[in-house]
């Protein structure tokens, strides 16, 4: 940017110093956050088309800020990915999560997994791997009361480190899932050698399936693929009937959906599981 005498500006304008201004203090205050346990992980039930029986919950974090109420992680992760911040906030994160699941089996639920999201940069950290065992033995956990989520981006930005981390998971029986499945740009042949436990086929297919023939052939085709591969299907995002229906005609796995039930904190949680185990005995 140049002005009228010729100098040069860079590409600094006053809008951008506006926004680094709300970036940083969006920054400091999450650290502050971090401090004052502002942040809170809801949990949302998956459960299996088979039997309908819970076989897992995913952890999703909640930021109660005091003056402005619940902030969305929409509007704080990519930035806590950007600024390095979501390496403490995803350690919080994990070992929340393994509490919780602690506090789970000593109420003596059979092993359910807590789906906990692992950012690119957090999976690419040497420790991640040792970091969740140590975290399992901590809290007496059997490593089925764990499964981390990933994006295919972790395995297309650093594919080596990404695939030791893998198999250091999968040597102790850690599961890990490949989340908003169909919406990168990879190619599917890193399937091949990237063998997670599960595909989470994202929300946008899910979405239009009654109305979208498209979207439809695409889910049927990944279920068809992944129980090839020995992979697990999960569907995101199920709010109607008719894609419960279509899911299930389909063999889709699982569903993680609010037709089942919507995020909620733990305590909500518990409530959400008495009712559902008394409605559906098997
Ligand atoms: P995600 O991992 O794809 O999580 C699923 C999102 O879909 C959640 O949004 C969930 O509340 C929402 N959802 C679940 N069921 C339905 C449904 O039936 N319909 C619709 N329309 N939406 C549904 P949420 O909680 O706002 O999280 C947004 C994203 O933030 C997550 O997307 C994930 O990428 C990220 N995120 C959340 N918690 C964490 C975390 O602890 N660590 C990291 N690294 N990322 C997180
Ligand atoms: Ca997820
Ligand atoms: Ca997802
Ligand atoms: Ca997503």
């Amino acid at each position: 940017v140049k002005d009228k005498g010729g100098k040069n500006y860079g590409m600094y304008t006053p809008d951008m110093t506006v926004r680094l201004e709300e970036l940083m203090e969006l920054e400091q205050a999450m650290r502050r956050a971090l401090h004052n346990q502002e942040f809170q992980l809801y949990y949302q039930p998956q459960v299996s088309l088979r039997d309908n029986k819970l076989i897992g919950v995913e952890a999703l974090i909640r930021w109660h800020r005091p003056a402005q109420g619940m902030v969305s992680p929409g509007d704080f992760i990519p930035l806590a990915e950007e600024t390095g911040l979501i390496i403490p906030l995803g350690e919080w994160v994990l070992r929340q999560a393994c509490i919780q699941a602690c506090r789970w089996k000593q109420a003596g639920h059979p092993a359910f997994r807590v789906a906990v999201n692992i950012s690119p940069l957090q999976f690419r950290q040497q420790a991640l791997a040792e970091q969740v065992l140590t975290l399992l033995q901590e809290y007496e956990l059997e490593p089925s009361w764990l499964e981390l989520e990933i994006t295919e981006s972790v395995i297309m930005q650093d594919t080596a480190a990404a695939l030791t981390t893998l198999n250091r998971l999968k040597q102790h029986q850690v599961h890990v899932s490949l989340d908003d499945f169909g919406t990168g740009y990879s190619s599917l042949s890193y399937l091949k050698h990237f063998k997670v436990d599960m595909i989470k086929v994202d929300q946008a297919f899910v979405k239009d399936v009654s109305q979208d023939q498209d979207d439809a052939t695409i889910i049927s085709a990944i279920i068809a693929m992944a129980g090839k591969l020995g992979m697990k299907v999960i569907a995101e995002g199920v709010e109607t009937q008719h894609q419960y229906d279509f899911l299930r005609e389909e063999g889709c796995d699982y569903i993680q959906g609010y037709l089942i039930g919507r995020p909620m904190p733990a305590e909500q949680f518990d409530a959400w599981l008495e009712q559902w185990q008394a409605a559906c005995p098997n």
